[in-house]
């Protein structure tokens, strides 16, 4: 599901695509000229811009040129019945992502549609995460030791997501110590040495001679890669 903007002043033309998107299950929005299409991408935040050109008072060149030197950046496929090539080297040159002219055929315009959709994804944020022998499960909270599910104290999953988040990097333990444990004033340093131990014991080969949870000398720990 994506939002798309339609900036057409044909009706029938707009409400025929909306149609055809809305079956695609997208949100979509229609906007009948340039002002009304400039404060829709404010307020509706499209993914995608399906773009008419000739348009009653502000054109879709200048709506377009105003959009990327705004630095918004999203998909802008122009569909236009200016049809010369010198009008789609001046739509690219303004910043469209694609071009089709009218007369189109619905089919192809759904399909150059999702492909630009597809291309602007942002891919999603990684959930595992894996040093050594050991995987992390980010989002159900679980770790596994070569293959084998090693279950953690909350507190120690905490910490290890802590040290994770600045990997390579070291954290001090009065950093570890506000982000796992909030400031709490009945635990102290020495209670983060103890769940790095937990942490040593359960995922390290050999805890007493750590290869990923290092102590920094005189600062905290750090999660070697
Ligand atoms: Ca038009």
């Amino acid at each position: 599901v994506s939002r798309i903007l339609i900036v057409e002043d044909e009706h029938n033309l707009a409400l025929g695509l909306r149609a055809n998107l809305e079956v695609e299950s997208h949100e979509v929005v229609v906007a009948g000229d340039g002002e009304s299409a400039l404060a829709a991408v404010d307020a509706f935040k499209p993914e995608l811009v399906i773009l008419d050109l000739m348009l009653p008072g502000i054109d879709g060149y200048e709506i377009l040129e105003r959009l990327r030197s705004m630095g918004v950046n999203v998909p802008v496929l122009i569909l236009s019945a200016r049809a010369e090539e010198i009008d789609k080297v001046r739509g690219f040159r303004t910043g469209a992502d694609d071009y089709v002219t009218k007369p189109f055929g619905v089919m192809e315009l759904m399909l150059r549609v999702q492909a630009l959709l597809r291309r602007s994804a942002v891919p999603p944020s990684p959930t595992r995460f894996a040093f050594g022998e050991v995987t992390v499960d980010v989002e159900n909270r679980m770790a596994w030791r070569a293959g084998r599910e090693v279950v953690l104290t909350p507190r120690a999953f905490d910490l290890l997501l802590a040290l994770i988040d600045k990997i390579d990097r070291p954290v001090t333990r009065q950093e570890l110590l506000r982000t796992v444990w909030q400031y709490d004033s009945s635990v102290s340093t020495r209670t983060v040495d103890a769940h790095v131990a937990e942490l040593r014991r359960k995922l390290e080969v050999l805890p007493g001679e750590p290869k990923h949870i290092l102590t920094v000398h005189r600062v905290g720990y750090r999660l070697r890669a």
